[in-house]
């Protein structure tokens, strides 16, 4: 793997300071004048699994990065973007340029033109100033006739816009090369066909159409907080489903609940004695985390300011690998959210620890090598193992760790559908409040993007072997090289083998899919049964191998999970149904919160005022809500009613109007109400086709799915809100997390 990546840096620096031109393999018209694309390196055709060659990427450095140990972060993964691949960006040529319709026969030609000055490229308004006048416009059009029928049956390859791709780049163009497909370095001035953005959605704007990976919304729903808060509701209305998520809360505004409930517990059981993670909202790559035993270790304040913080209960008993914890960085495509689509890479990584674990006790509690995975903090711990090999090393593939468990008898399978599962329930999770911040940005009917988005699911394992979430990240780093301290505070990056398998995997196999030309909705009929996980473990040669290549790449990386099992968890997406209603009555376009007049408009359209519930009560419910929310959120800047509010609201009136329920049976008998009314008065035409199919599946609660009451049988209109919360946090730490007996004889 380092030859070949070393090899194709080579060819890279060659190119680059020969002037070759990026625009080669180019179909683009001229007149952009848009600088050009670095050159397609010879990227060898086979898939990054099979190039992996010897070499010693220790030896091959690509950047050698002078500084001090105390870095602020400049190797930030997730969150960040990186200088070096800014840099790498103003290292490419000058671009030949297309125009867009015209463009089909120009393959050719274009190589011819790669180096003609402006001069010409200026010259022929016939020909949009791209050609020569005279005899050699003739042979150039022969030639260009001649190529044209020639490649006319191929179809125009797929643009991608990768100026703003930033720690992805290099990854993003290995698979560019790969499908070739036609990169766009510095952007182009007619749209391309996707857009690469390294950061978030709006890291081009104005985009009227194409593909862009990353959703609006995204990085703010998967900020800690907002994620707890979002499978919080989960837990609320489904509670066995969701244990996968430590008990969390959020600070400072839970604070009092949190040490209310610690001193509880520890008065019940003088031999329990928790350990809780604290994690600032919008940190990454552990920075700021700490673990504390009593709430009167917080750090509350920074400053003068309070800290907007996640604490959350500590996983006191992962499984072990070699002594070490480790955790499971999975990556998930969001295909699409309307209708939902999931992708799983059946490849991950897993992160090593460098210190062997003990259970947290005061004395080690500041341990971070041996309480922290990331590969931020423990590449600089001066045990991190870098290794060429996929089942070595303080980072490795997650096929060699499940391959290890296999072989101590774990039943992997087991291992694999419950992470599956975790994965659709989290995108279940975050999708409401994503389609309010869709339709915010692009609203119905004004031209804009369709989105896609890889994410990076980070999972724990117990030492029962339930995989337990810690977070997602929007941004999980595509680097393809590690950083690696040479000497005291001197930092060379150089290849990482393990990262560039399964990054570029991810990386084509997602373009693959958005493919323009092979972009349809999901190719799979929907399973009744349960997770079946051995058509993604084992499955050599599937189905959607190379169509679009003739055979030439590799089967694709990602499986597909939803719709593959929606028919197990459709039931979930209630909240998905509020979050409808409330779309429904914004009202202004890019709007995100209901004013007091829409959501009684909401009311009183879903017929939900009463004798006992007026509307007089309905405005108090409104202020009393949104004012505590609006107290709750730092960065509401607008005034209104947001969704969660809204939800908080909607499960106020469910639980008022239909007591004798369960909360869930509660939520789905408002729901249910309220659909019918918009029906009857609007027709079936009022609701989107998602809400109609989630509408037709709502009543079926899958069998043996238990309900449970969270206690909730005689709210108040004073303070539903705090009512609603006491009763579901209710301390259950213990029975939910509990790790049961050792599945299998594993390595601790
Ligand atoms: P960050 O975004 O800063 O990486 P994470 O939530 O991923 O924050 O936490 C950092 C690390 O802390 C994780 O990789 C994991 O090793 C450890 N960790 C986080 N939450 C828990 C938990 N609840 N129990 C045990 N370990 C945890």
């Amino acid at each position: 793997m380092s030859d070949h990546y070393v090899k194709v840096k080579v060819q890279l620096e060659q190119m680059k300071s020969s002037g070759e031109d990026a625009g080669k393999e180019g179909v683009e018209g001229m007149e952009e004048q848009v600088p050009v694309s670095s050159p397609p390196a010879s990227v060898s055709p086979l898939p990054p699994s099979i190039t992996i060659a010897g070499g010693d990427p220790a030896k091959t450095p690509i950047i050698c990065k002078h500084r001090s140990k105390s870095r602020s972060k400049p190797g930030k993964d997730d969150k960040n973007s990186c200088g070096k691949h800014n840099s790498d960006l103003a290292l490419h040529g000058s671009v030949v340029s297309g125009h867009m319709g015209k463009n089909l026969y120009r393959v050719g030609h274009e190589r011819t033109l790669g180096k003609t000055n402006r001069k010409m490229q200026q010259g022929n308004p016939e020909t949009n100033g791209n050609f020569a006048p005279g005899h050699r416009h003739r042979d150039m059009k022969d030639t260009r006739r001649e190529e044209g029928l020639r490649l006319g049956r191929k179809r125009r390859p797929v643009t991608v816009d990768t100026s703003k791709a930033k720690t992805s780049l290099e990854a993003l163009k290995l698979s560019i090369k790969q499908l070739k497909w036609k990169e766009f370095p510095l952007g182009r001035r007619t749209a391309c066909d996707i857009y690469w953005h390294g950061v978030s959605f709006h890291d081009n704007e104005n985009i009227v159409s194409g593909q862009v990976n990353k959703f609006p919304g995204m990085i703010e729903m998967l900020r800690k907080i907002n994620l707890s808060r979002a499978v919080r509701t989960m837990q609320e209305l489904f509670p066995e489903e969701y244990d996968f998520y430590p008990r969390s809360w959020i600070l400072p505004e839970e604070y009092q609940q949190f040490s209310a409930q610690i001193r509880m517990v520890k008065e019940n059981d003088s031999t329990v004695n928790p350990t809780f993670i604290v994690k600032p909202d919008g940190g990454s790559q552990g920075d700021g985390i700490y673990l504390i035993r009593d709430p009167s270790d917080l750090k509350l304040m920074a400053g003068s300011q309070t800290k907007q913080a996640v604490v959350q209960e500590y996983i006191q008993r992962p499984l072990l690998i070699d002594k070490l914890k480790f955790d499971i960085r999975l990556y998930v495509l969001v295909k699409s959210m309307e209708p939902l689509e999931i992708y799983i890479a059946k490849e991950g990584l897993t992160r090593f620890c460098t210190e062997p674990y003990q259970e947290p006790s005061q004395k080690n509690l500041s341990h971070v090598f041996m309480h922290l995975t990331n590969y931020s903090l423990n590449v600089h711990s001066g045990k991190f193992v870098h290794s060429d090999s996929q089942s070595t090393g303080s980072k490795r593939t997650l096929s060699s760790v499940l391959y290890r468990l296999a072989a101590k008898g774990v039943d992997i399978k087991k291992v694999w559908s419950d992470i599956i599962s975790l994965v659709i329930k989290t995108v279940i999770a975050v999708v409401p409040e994503l389609k309010v911040y869709y339709q915010a940005d692009i609203p119905p009917g004004k031209p804009g993007p369709t989105c896609f988005q890889i994410l990076g699911f980070d999972i724990l394992l117990m030492k029962n072997l339930k995989p337990v979430l810690l977070e997602v990240n929007s941004n999980p780093s595509m680097r393809i090289e590690h950083e690696q301290e040479v000497a005291p505070g001197v930092f060379e990056y150089v290849p990482s083998p393990v990262d560039e398998d399964v990054k570029v995997g991810v990386i084509r196999d997602t373009l693959r899919l958005m493919d323009p030309g092979h972009n349809k909705p999901s190719i799979f009929k929907p399973r009744a049964g349960s997770v079946n996980v051995e058509d993604i473990l084992m499955d050599p040669v599937s189905q959607e191998r190379g169509q679009d290549d003739g055979g030439a790449l590799p089967s694709l990386c990602l499986k597909q999970v939803y719709p593959k099992y929606a028919k197990q968890f459709n039931y979930l997406r209630l909240v998905e149904r509020i979050t409808a209603l409330f779309i429904r009555f914004l009202g202004v376009k890019g709007n995100m919160r209901l004013g007091p007049t829409a959501f009684r408009t909401f009311v009183r359209n879903c017929r939900l005022s009463t004798s006992n519930f007026s509307m007089a009560s309905v405005d108090i419910l409104y202020i009393d809500i949104t004012r505590r929310w609006s107290g709750s959120l730092s960065d509401s800047k607008e005034a209104g009613m947001g969704l969660q509010a809204f939800v908080e609201a909607f499960f106020y009136m469910a639980a008022r109007r239909f007591k004798s329920l369960v909360l869930r049976e509660q939520v789905v008998s408002l729901l249910e109400l309220c659909e019918a009314q918009l029906q009857s008065q609007y027709g079936a035409g009022s609701l989107g086709p998602e809400d109609r199919r989630s509408l037709s599946c709502s009543r079926a609660l899958p069998r043996g799915t238990k309900t449970q009451s969270l206690g909730l049988t005689n709210p108040h209109l004073g303070s539903p809100a705090p009512l609603r919360r006491a009763a579901s946090q209710d301390y259950r730490l213990h029975q939910r997390l509990r790790p049961n007996a050792l599945r299998a004889n594993v390595d601790n």
